[in-house]
């Protein structure tokens, strides 16, 4: 993902929209389980100002923290961003330095702005620490490790035997 500089100072301050559409494992090897991520974006360049902003759409596969199951994880995150277009400073020719550095400094050197890790630590940042496949989603039993969202195990219905109990004893100390 990478944006001409040049051509968005020939427009001068005007915003200029792009979209990148691609998928996750090829542009960032280290989400294995793939997956795709959608970002729309438009870039403005004022003197050495560049503004940026839009919202990244990212489709993942992630692992339900109740009941270890694959689902499909979705998330848009919106993001606004300021950078800085160095001139006269020395150009890097590895794009994947210039890339970290302007996601950390926030700083461009050369012509090119380059979106790859900022737009990485977007993806890392928007992704759920303990994701759920569902908001119901009942997880294992932590007697017998069964998965409760496709069967009730032994030691759950044993359970609902004594709550059962339970609420008749309850009905009964009301009357
Ligand atoms: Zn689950
Ligand atoms: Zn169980």
């Amino acid at each position: 993902m990478q944006i001409y500089l040049p051509e968005l100072s020939q427009k001068q301050g005007k915003a200029v929209d792009f979209r990148f559409e691609e998928d996750l494992l090829s542009s960032f090897s280290e989400f294995l389980d793939g997956g795709t991520f959608k970002l729309v974006m438009s870039a403005s360049l004022n003197d050495d100002q560049l503004v940026v902003n839009g919202s990244l759409e990212v489709s993942t596969t992630a692992t339900c923290s109740r009941c270890l199951e694959s689902f499909n994880q979705c998330f848009t995150t919106d993001f606004t961003e300021l950078f800085t277009v160095l001139k006269n400073a020395p150009v890097e020719s590895n794009r994947q330095i210039e890339a970290l550095e302007t996601a950390n400094t926030l700083n461009v050197s050369g012509d090119y702005l380059y979106l790859d890790e900022y737009i990485r630590q977007l993806i890392i940042l928007g992704q759920e620490y303990n994701p759920i496949c569902a908001l119901d989603c009942r997880g294992l039993c932590a007697g017998c490790g069964e998965d409760l969202n496709k069967s009730t195990c032994r030691c759950c219905s044993e359970k609902e035997n004594i709550d059962l109990r339970f609420i008749k004893l309850k009905e009964l100390n009301q009357e």
